[in-house]
């Protein structure tokens, strides 16, 4: 069932984004060669939670972690761990808080020192794909119409697609209806309406799409070992388009 959220639930989902916000603009400087992911990790919950926030990552379906941290060939869902992060690696952080009950979501992939010309564009493109899907995002378009675009510029920038998970509504769950699919077709699936609160986020690859699951049956990686790259945001859909929740 897909939820319209009212003017007071957008408030408060608009703080629980703005805290996922601020926790990505706090640990960007410790984004750093040398440093363990699960020092990130710790920095993270100890952030959200001196924001009167819960991490919702943390226990979601026995998740152990507050952030899911995955590093190069991983797509999403990583443990944070002793692994130390090294130069040219990419890291991608996904940050979930709780405010009130209502939900933040926001994944980022960031370089760590210098990485290749080609990893760079994996990761402007990837980020580029989803202000495309962005852009469809309005009452009376449908989820299709972000699919489409995502799908199409990911295509267009010689990127593979990774179908197996997708985008989701967010409110008093974070992963609630609808499915917000990174590949479809245009003028199919539910239609937009103002007050729905959706995370885009595509995940692409320098490879090829297929990906395979981790012995912890979490963390998703690609089969074909190829770099990967996952930027999310939260947002409402307003009367004329949409708000990003999770950004400035
Ligand atoms: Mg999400
Ligand atoms: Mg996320």
């Amino acid at each position: 069932m897909i939820t319209i959220k009212s003017p007071r639930e957008i408030e408060l989902l608009k703080v629980a984004g703005k805290i996922v916000y601020e926790t990505h603009k706090y640990l960007k400087p410790y984004i750093k060669e040398g440093i363990k992911t699960k020092e990130l990790d710790k920095l993270a919950e100890d952030f959200i939670r001196s924001k009167g926030a819960t991490p919702s990552f943390k226990g979601y379906n026995g998740f152990p972690t507050a952030l899911c941290i995955s590093i190069n060939s991983e797509v999403v869902h990583g443990f944070p761990s002793d692994r130390v992060l090294k130069n040219g690696d990419i890291v991608s952080i996904d940050i979930g808080a709780c405010y009130k009950g209502y939900h933040g979501d926001s994944g980022w992939t960031y370089k760590v020192g210098e990485v290749s010309e080609e990893v760079s564009l994996l990761l402007e493109n990837t980020e580029k794909a989803l202000y495309e899907g962005l852009k469809q995002v309005k009452p009376g378009n449908r989820i299709g119409d972000i699919s489409y675009a995502i799908e199409s510029y990911a295509k267009k920038s010689g990127l593979g697609v990774v179908k197996e998970l997708c985008g989701h509504g967010v409110g008093t769950s974070v992963h609630e209806d609808p499915e917000v699919p990174n590949f479809g077709t245009k003028n199919t699936g539910p239609r937009l309406k103002e007050g729905m609160v959706i995370a885009v986020e595509p995940m692409l690859t320098l490879g090829r799409s297929e990906v395979f699951v981790h012995d912890n049956n979490w963390t998703v990686d690609t089969l074909d070992g190829s770099p990967s790259a996952h930027f999310e945001h939260t947002v409402a859909v307003t009367k004329e388009g949409y708000l990003i929740l999770t950004g400035e």
